[in-house]
């Protein structure tokens, strides 16, 4: 067929349809941010489906974040226009890999019936252990030594403690802790988020045929993959060794997650004659925003250089703010927030505002202000959600109705409502647990039967409001889920499931009881829990997941068809999610942390808190990867950005915050008065945004700045202020740069 006839190669540039038709078996795609490289990624799945012929089914394409899996599935679901982008094996590396090990796990000895332990999960298992041993560490740092450890493929320690000598006895405790978690989580057949790539990779090393189907496998955001998802990609394309990698080395900002840069290098290596590809035009932001992101990733010379050039005009010079508090400095952001969007007459609305702030911990002012305002928000990043009491409750229940043993979430809630089952109870059960080969269920369910051998003491009492509230309800449940599942069985669905299970412990007296001033706001997060439940069966039934998975000679294939335990997986796995809307189309500012905001693009961004402790963060020691961090955030801003920060931390010691050295020396390359919006600006805006501006009569004139200039402490003298100078040799066009003189990515090693 004639290759540059495809519809889908009409809207890009030279170099991006050369990446999205290469036959190279292996693309390298290296490129900055707003280059396109996503949507490059996303045009070469359509491409190698509807020209190529690959069956969507045999395409791995793996994503970062369940957000980003999402936008790309409807992406590419346009361009199909047939509906084959549901069988494309679709989504970050965790989720992938949890639906080959719920389909084959059986094969390397993974009960099928396993759960996942969430990073909170992993936190409290181990912050048990460390109690019960009496060793003084953290659990959050034994965590992610864990990780780390898991995350470089160091098996778990099972040598007898005498052939340890050697250690340090504080290596000895993390060992022993490591162990033990290890046998904790078998016991409970749960997962972590480690070990569900960790299982995969065994899974695909002892019976490949699981993925013999995959014919080529795409990567997005490949700077942050770590050594364990290297492992994975490569298993996946064993058979045919054709992968498209797409990154941007300046944007690795998982560092901390064991993500590995040097996974770049490692892909040249280990295959020859991969085609590299670069892309040099910036699509999303003003060539200001763009100056100034390039000035400050520039501070790090080690890097390795990529050209970029803006498409765009100029555009307003970004902003930078420094307000007496963090509380001066949120409300500042809510009226600047008004006022752009009264000035754009209404073209921009509150979801083209995203707030990016450097860790979760900060959001707490931000979402003050805009609640004071009225202003609705969403939070991505956080689990807030899911963290409800509420809700978090309700999902243990559901943890126990899938997994009698999880004796963690049987923990949780045995007391929940109250059934006068005290710590010492619950404390004894975990033992007695731990100690046998029973589970708190099945101690349980002794008692209740009358049965009196259990180590554990449960007065009468008790022991009848735990069979009436907690044990017999939740048989009957389970009762129903399994005669649904018989062929003909009537139909249970979860929501009607999670329905009868409200009713049976009588959830809403327990919330009106237990929070009398605030249990409305809580039964609505219920209701809200529970219209995410039917969204999720519908999604569920939309797409037939099933296919994705090969019959394979020989194997019967394990029918991965039980809506609960993907549900629970999709919640643990999740991300992001959206709540606290209450109209369907309603605009919502954005809050989000820069980590989870990666890849993503809002036409105004503010981005708050630049101050040294909090970006650099004080707990982080790699001075470059928050420099990459504030590029990341910058660089999300098509139109506006505004940074600030505030004089006093929030802490209340009275310590002067110092502006992040990573803008302190650009301070006289900001707007000194803060951007006007005059009509031309406007228009600029709109352009660049393909949207309309409203007529001048129906657009606010005189809106002043609402900023006092007396608030602001960082004063630019306007005759001391300067353009946003080019930054570098990026700024350049490519004659001043000729390709040769840019070190090839080849020549990196
Ligand atoms: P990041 O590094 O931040 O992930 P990216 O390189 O993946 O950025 P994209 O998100 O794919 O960049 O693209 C940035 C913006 O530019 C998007 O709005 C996209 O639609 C647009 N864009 C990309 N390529 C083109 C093109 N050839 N013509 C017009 N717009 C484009
Ligand atoms: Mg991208």
């Amino acid at each position: 067929p004639p290759l540059a006839n495809h519809p889908i190669l009409n809207s890009l540039n030279d170099a991006q349809r050369r990446a999205v038709s290469s036959d190279a078996a292996t693309v390298a795609i290296l490129a900055g941010p707003g280059s396109g490289k996503t949507h490059t990624l996303t045009s070469r799945v359509v491409w190698l489906i509807d020209q190529v012929g690959y069956r969507p089914e045999d395409v791995v394409v793996a994503t970062f974040t369940v957000k980003a899996a999402r936008e790309m599935k409807e992406r590419i679901g346009k361009a199909l226009g047939d509906g084959r982008e549901k069988k494309i094996v679709l989504g970050n590396f965790h989720s992938i890999a949890r639906r080959y090990l719920a389909a084959y796990g059986r094969k390397i000895g993974i009960n099928q019936k396993f759960g996942i332990a969430d990073d909170g999960d992993s936190r409290s298992i181990i912050a048990r252990i460390c109690k019960r041993r009496e060793v003084n560490l953290d659990p959050v740092a034994v965590r992610s030594w864990i990780s780390k450890k898991k995350a470089k493929g160091d098996e778990v320690v099972t040598k007898p403690l005498g052939q340890k000598a050697t250690k340090t006895s504080g290596e000895k405790d993390l060992d022993e802790c490591y162990e033990e978690y290890q046998a904790h989580l078998k016991k409970s057949n749960l997962l972590d988020f480690d070990d569900l790539l960790v299982r995969c990779v065994e899974l695909l090393r002892e019976f490949p045929s699981c993925v013999s189907n995959i014919q080529t496998v795409l990567i997005d955001e490949y700077q942050d993959t770590n050594g364990v998802q290297y492992e994975l990609m490569k298993l996946f394309a064993q058979r045919h060794k054709r992968i498209t990698i797409v990154g941007d080395p300046d944007q690795s900002i998982y560092g901390w997650r064991s993500a590995e840069i040097q996974n770049l290098w490692r892909i040249l290596k280990d295959f020859p004659g991969t085609d590299e590809i670069s892309l040099e035009q910036n699509y999303r932001s003003f060539d200001a925003i763009l100056r100034l992101s390039l000035l400050v990733i520039q501070q790090d010379k080690k890097r390795y250089q990529k050209a970029l050039k803006p498409v765009h005009g100029r555009g307003p010079r970004p902003v930078l703010r420094r307000l007496k508090s963090a509380s001066a400095e949120a409300d500042w952001i809510v009226s600047e927030i008004r006022r752009v969007i009264m000035m754009s007459g209404s073209m921009l609305t509150f979801n083209d505002v995203a707030i990016l702030l450097r860790s979760a911990s900060l959001s707490r002012h931000v979402e003050t202000a805009l609640g004071k305002s009225g202003i609705a928000y969403r939070m991505v990043g956080g689990k807030k959600f899911y963290e409800r009491l509420e809700i978090k409750a309700i999902l243990d229940y559901l943890r126990v109705i899938y997994q009698p043993e999880n004796n963690d979430a049987l923990a949780r809630i045995i007391n929940v409502p109250k059934r006068g089952v005290g710590d010492v109870t619950i404390k004894s059960l975990l033992e007695e647990a731990e100690s046998s080969s029973l589970s708190v269920w099945a101690v349980l369910t002794k008692h209740c039967r009358g049965d009196r051998t259990a180590k554990t003491k449960i007065p009468k009492p008790m022991e009848q409001r735990i069979a009436a509230g907690l044990i017999r309800p939740l048989d009957n449940i389970r009762r129903k889920m399994e005669e649904a599942a018989k062929p003909g069985g009537a139909v249970f669905g979860l929501v009607e499931m999670i329905e009868q299970l409200l009713a049976a412990l009588n959830f809403q007296k327990y919330l009106k009881d237990t929070h009398p001033n605030e249990h409305e706001g809580r039964w609505a997060n219920v209701e809200e829990f529970l219209t995410l439940a039917g969204d999720f069966v519908r999604d569920l039934k939309e797409s037939s997941d099933e296919e994705l998975l090969p019959e394979l000679e020989g194997l019967e294939q394990a029918k991965e068809d039980e809506v609960l335990p993907r549900f629970l997986a999709n919640v643990s796995l999740a991300s992001d999610v959206q709540t606290g809307d209450d109209g369907e189309n309603k605009p919502l500012v954005t809050i989000s942390t820069i980590h989870a905001a990666k890849g993503l693009e809002w036409p105004v961004v503010f981005v708050p808190a630049v101050y040294n402790g909090s970006i650099p963060h004080m707990r982080s020691d790699d001075n470059d990867e928050e420099r990459r961090l504030l590029y990341v955030a910058m660089t999300r801003a098509q139109s506006l950005l505004y940074l600030s920060c505030s004089l006093f931390s929030t802490n209340g010691n009275g310590e002067r915050n110092q502006l992040s050295s990573f803008v302190e020396p650009l301070h006289r390359v900001f707007a000194p008065k803060g951007p006007c919006f005059d009509r031309p600006v406007m228009l600029e805006i709109a352009k660049v945004l393909g949207r309309t501006l409203p007529p001048e009569d129906a657009v606010f004139k005189a809106l002043p700045s609402m900023f006092n200039p007396e608030d602001n402490i960082f004063p630019v003298d306007p005759e001391e202020s300067q353009e946003v100078p080019a930054a570098g040799t990026e700024a350049r066009t490519s004659d001043d740069a000729p390709r040769a003189k840019r070190p090839r990515l080849s020549n990196m090693s």
